[in-house]
């Protein structure tokens, strides 16, 4: 099967080859350190239990953000570094991470002033080297005319400042990470899970189960990375590496909705429990959360008082023609935000006391220098980047050569492929080629979504105008994208394709994905003979999936 085919390669060069790293986990700090350490010449294999992002990296708020609330700790310092990472995300990724407004409402006794929180605003802008768009203040007035749906009673005025958001969404960012990682010769691969590792010698003997055949590999590595997110406690306790530092779990739920409102702005809240609440454009959606309550378990699911919470802020902040209900929900996302502490000696690794929501989201690189063991805590997609960098540092220290130091593992192409790869598409009339689903030309989002490999996408339309062809209808994906998707990006399930290479499974409901007269082709395309059973393993045998 064509689709497996990159897969099964993959999981051969797992088996069979020497690894200076094995990477376990591909969320986004998994995969960051992957594509780094591959593009600076390490022989890097990874693998994940599930897929690509399939955990944590696909629940997040999508934003990159420097951290304004923790000005309310003053931790000054971490904003600083959240900022300038949020900013060299914006520059690497310009069609990807892109800036934009945030309109903050005030409530008139709220527990901070009006006038102190414009002034963080500003402190904000200074901290982020004033790189983003200047804070403004609103007057009740203001807010009414640019954004009607702001129910104003009870506010004093409100300010707007910026920051940044994921255009397409955060598992399709962290795919960019596994996608470059192989394209430098990584060996990756899905839905393969670590069950444990030995020390023989100088090297890691992992044993990992391809958990889609339950066939066993064993995959040896000088060095082996722990960026199992929520997890990786439990790897570690398991492979008996003893940390510092440990991880407690935060929940949070997002929902997503109709849109809302046709500003590409985030409207911001404060929650009855004082944290901010945001209202953000998601394609032609909106995706409206987050909560934050502390679990104890990393496998969690929405419950009827997290949908209530999100819909009773919501409703009593917004002004809209009938108040959202649960019939509103096009789909939810929820996950554990895994959140690092440190263990003192003689203390439990329980610092979540009264400071919970005050604990900060920083990550942690410890090592275990004689074992040749790194593990990654906490963190946040917005400070990828440096993940990426710190763990090529730790690496060479712990005695791995490489040989290509300095190279700039990220970014988007050179001006020069970008220009050329607009040029074509303008010369072939690619935009009038398929009438929009949305208001984004077919060209930029191609661009965005598959950088220099969009030109091939183009030669294959070029071949083929029938590629240009939209196939789930009411989803803006294209036939060369579903080729594209069989042949270059794992998907194994059709989840992966529908919740995490596209963001299809979040902006149109179920049903609707369902009745949709493409689904069949789309399917037969990323799946081949397989395609009746990918749809059964998604969305339930005949008689479940119709009541769905
Ligand atoms: C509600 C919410 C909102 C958030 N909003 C933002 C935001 O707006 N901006 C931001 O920057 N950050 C945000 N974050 C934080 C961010 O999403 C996380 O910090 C980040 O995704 C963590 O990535 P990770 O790679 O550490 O973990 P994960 O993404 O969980 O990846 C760990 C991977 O390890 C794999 N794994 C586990 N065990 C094994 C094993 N035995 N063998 C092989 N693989 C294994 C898992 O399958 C998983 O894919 C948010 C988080 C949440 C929950």
């Amino acid at each position: 099967m064509p689709y497996r085919k990159l897969r099964d390669t993959n999981l051969t060069r797992l088996a069979e080859s020497r690894f200076d790293v094995l990477v376990l986990g591909g969320g986004i700090n998994g995969a960051v350190s992957a594509a780094a350490l591959a593009a600076r010449g390490a022989r890097v294999g990874l693998i994940d239990k599930g897929d690509f992002a399939g955990v944590t990296s696909q629940q997040s708020s999508n934003l990159a953000w420097g951290g304004i609330k923790y000005l309310e700790t003053y931790e000054f310092g971490l904003v600083r570094k959240l900022c300038r990472a949020r900013n060299r995300l914006i520059r690497a990724y310009p069609s990807t991470v892109q800036e934009i407004r945030f309109t903050v409402s005030h409530e008139r006794g709220f527990r901070h002033g009006l006038w102190k929180l414009i002034l963080g605003a500003w402190l904000y802008w200074l901290i982020g080297s004033l790189f983003t768009r200047r804070p403004r203040l609103l007057s009740v007035k203001e807010i009414e005319r640019e954004e009607p749906i702001v129910e104003t009673r009870g506010l004093d005025g409100g300010f707007e400042y910026s920051d940044a958001y994921l255009h397409d969404n955060d598992a399709r960012f962290v795919w960019h990470f596994i996608r470059s990682a192989l394209d430098r010769g990584c060996a990756a691969a899905n839905y393969v899970e670590a069950l444990g590792a030995v020390r023989e010698g100088n090297a890691w003997v992992t044993r990992a189960r391809d958990t889609l055949t339950g066939r066993e590999i064993q995959v040896r590595s000088s060095l082996l990375i722990n960026a199992c997110g929520p997890y990786a406690d439990a790897v570690n306790a398991r492979e008996g590496v003893s940390t510092a530092h440990h991880h407690v779990f935060s929940k949070g739920i997002h929902i997503l909705v109709d849109r809302l409102t046709s500003n590409r702005r985030v409207l911001t809240f404060f929650a009855d429990d004082g944290r901010l609440f945001f209202v953000i454009p998601m394609g032609g959606k909106t995706c409206i959360g987050t909560t934050d309550t502390r679990v104890e378990r990393s496998e969690v699911s929405v419950t009827p008082e997290d949908r209530r919470f999100v819909l009773e802020n919501i409703n009593k902040r917004l002004h809209l023609k009938a108040p959202l209900a649960e019939g509103d929900i096009i789909a939810e996302r929820c996950g554990v935000r895994p959140l690092v502490v440190t263990t003192l000696p003689g203390a439990g690794a329980d610092n979540g006391g009264p400071d919970w929501m005050q604990l900060s989201r920083k990550h942690a690189i410890e090592t275990d220098a004689a074992r040749g063991h790194v593990t990654i805590f906490g963190g946040k997609l917005t400070d990828c980047l440096n993940v990426g960098e710190e763990i090529c540092a730790e690496v060479q220290r712990l005695g791995i050569a490489l040989p290509y130091a300095d190279k700039v593992w990220y970014g988007e192409p050179p001006a020069a492929v970008r220009e050329e790869y607009f040029h074509q598409a303008r010369l072939m009339g690619l935009d009038e080629m398929t009438s929009p689903l949305s208001s984004e030309k077919l060209s930029t989002r191609l661009w965005r979504r598959y950088a220099s490999e969009a030109l091939g996408l183009l030669e294959a339309i070029r071949r083929d105008p029938r590629m240009a062809e939209v196939i789930i209808e009411t989803s803006e994906y294209i036939r060369c994208e579903l080729d594209e998707a069989a042949r270059r990006e794992m998907v194994v399930k059709l989840e992966d394709f529908l919740r995490r290479r596209s963001k299809i499974a979040l902006v149109v409901r179920r049903e609707e994905i369902l009745r949709a007269p493409g689904l069949r082709e789309a399917c037969r395309i990323l799946f081949g003979d397989d395609a009746e059973a990918k749809i059964e393993e998604y969305f339930g045998p005949p008689a479940a999936a119709r009541s769905a």
